[in-house]
């Protein structure tokens, strides 16, 4: 097939001309803009704030005035990634589609199905004039890749539904009926430094696989920032040893894949390279599954001008690096195989006066989440540091008598001829922050099938789209 052909379909209409604007997490006013058009065009009213978030409202159809309103939610932005080498500038240029067999890509880049097909499927919903529907609702939220920034600012002022359909998950046939609320905790330790003639050397450990610190933590697999406080751990026992700083991790959501640490200390290079290598063995051994590419690599370096800790913040680094918890704590003791309660230290910094360790906590249980905090806020008092916390966002709590889940099942078992699979989810999803605004929130979370988003590898099932908005339409229609 032809992508000119495709996009005969007003489903993939919207979202190629989607697809033409740059629209990556923080570069949303254009496509903000175009929601915003698309309403004035059609005579519908609409918000849009500061941020860019956008409301469209469309008046029930004839009959149907009477009805709960629906509201309808996808968000705006999506993630920047490319392939090596590719040069297009994502906050400029539009994407390059291309039709592989039963899937749309982008050319060489992440193609934005998360979560522009919510977007498409609700715009091409919002212009058909033929659709019997209630007052829908549409809502588009920006920076949900970010940290939920828009869901989590947004006025819902102007809505007036409580049932909502939130389509942004990425495996058709599964709904999402509930999600772990999160925080993000920023420890920061102070630390004095001393000049030191000692030799520097640098430990890197690469190569891990890595993963989403929430849908993932349970595999099992290595934080670079954990392996590093370990080794750090096991050599300042064994020589005399000073940190001058211990950097891993990019994002707190994510888990670290990659670390660095820098020390001082009088031990000759082959010396410490051999205690370092008795110290990674166990440690390789014990991750040989879940990540076998793992490096870890000791080097001299020769320029390095920095004081190094003093021998107490050096311990004090140390020991809080090593003792504080980590990965999965708890599971759930109502739904077999989720994860109730997790903490991941995504992102570790060193700076001139202070070591900071950035905390992604999760638990759909929000007292778990407070008692995570509670130790992590201990250990900043112990080391005369301070806690910040940002970002907080409630659990989306399973709603045991659903209208919606009930119906959409039902809607769901005539279109498919089976049941759909009703999930939790151990991750912030936009519904968390709506059900903490909306009171009463009846809501489920579906998509139709997207492969490896938020990497350039990125694909939507054609066909899987096609199936979810007529399901959407039925939902619509027969709710
Ligand atoms: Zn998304």
């Amino acid at each position: 097939m032809l992508l000119q052909e495709l996009t005969k379909e007003r489903l993939f209409y919207y979202f190629s001309e989607l697809a033409k604007i740059p629209h990556g997490s923080r570069n949303t006013k254009q496509i903000s803009d175009y929601c915003v058009r698309f309403a004035k065009e059609r005579g519908l009213e609409y918000h849009q704030d500061e941020l860019n978030n956008v409301i469209i409202i469309k008046k029930a159809s004839k009959g149907r005035e009477n009805d709960e309103p629906l509201i309808l939610q996808g968000h705006l932005d999506m993630v920047c990634e490319k392939a090596e080498g590719v040069t297009k500038d994502m906050t400029a240029e539009g994407l390059d589609l291309f039709i592989d067999g039963d899937f749309l890509g982008a050319e060489g880049t992440t193609l934005g199905g998360d979560d522009g097909i919510a977007v498409a499927m609700i715009l091409s919903i919002l212009e058909d004039e033929e659709l019997s529907h209630p007052r829908l609702e549409a809502v588009f939220t920006v920076d949900e890749e970010i940290g939920m920034l828009g869901a989590a600012a947004i006025d819902v002022s102007p809505l007036k539904g409580h049932t909502m359909l939130n389509i942004d998950s990425e495996a058709e046939g599964i709904f999402t009926v509930s999600c772990a609320g999160g925080v993000v905790a920023s420890l920061r330790i102070p630390v004095s430094r001393e000049l030191t003639d000692k030799n520097v050397y640098s430990i890197d450990i690469s190569g891990l696989t890595g993963g989403h610190s929430g849908i993932e933590i349970h595999k099992g697999r290595a934080s670079a920032n954990k392996v590093m406080a370990g080794i750090l751990k096991e050599l300042f026992n064994r020589i005399e040893l000073g940190l001058i700083s211990v950097d891993g991790g990019l994002k707190d959501n994510a888990i670290p894949v990659a670390c660095s640490a820098i020390i001082v200390c009088d031990a000759e290079l082959n010396e410490l390279s051999e205690i370092i290598r008795l110290i990674a063995q166990p440690i390789a051994k014990r991750y040989k599954e879940t990540d076998p590419g793992m490096k870890i690599d000791v080097n001299l370096v020769h320029d390095n001008k920095k004081a190094s800790m003093v021998e107490k913040d050096t311990k004090k680094v140390i020991d809080a690096l090593h003792s504080l918890p980590e990965g999965v704590q708890e599971m759930s003791p109502d739904i077999e195989g989720l994860v109730q309660t997790s903490l991941n230290m995504g992102i570790l910094t060193t700076t001139e006066d202070h070591v900071e360790m950035s905390y992604c906590v999760r638990s759909s249980v929000d007292n778990r989440k407070n008692d995570l905090t509670d130790i992590l806020k201990k250990k900043a008092e112990e080391t005369s540091g301070e806690l910040i916390l940002s970002g907080d966002y409630p659990g989306w709590q399973y709603k045991q008598d659903s209208v919606l889940r009930d119906r959409m099942v039902e809607i769901y078992k005539e279109q498919y001829g089976k049941s759909p699979v009703i999930e939790a989810v151990h991750a912030g999803v936009e519904c968390g922050l709506f059900a903490g605004k909306i009171s009463g929130l009846d809501c489920v979370s579906y998509g139709p099938n997207l492969l490896e988003i938020h990497t350039y590898r990125e694909r939507m099932d054609i066909e899987s789209a096609r199936r979810v908005y007529a399901f959407t339409r039925r939902v619509i229609e027969d709710l």
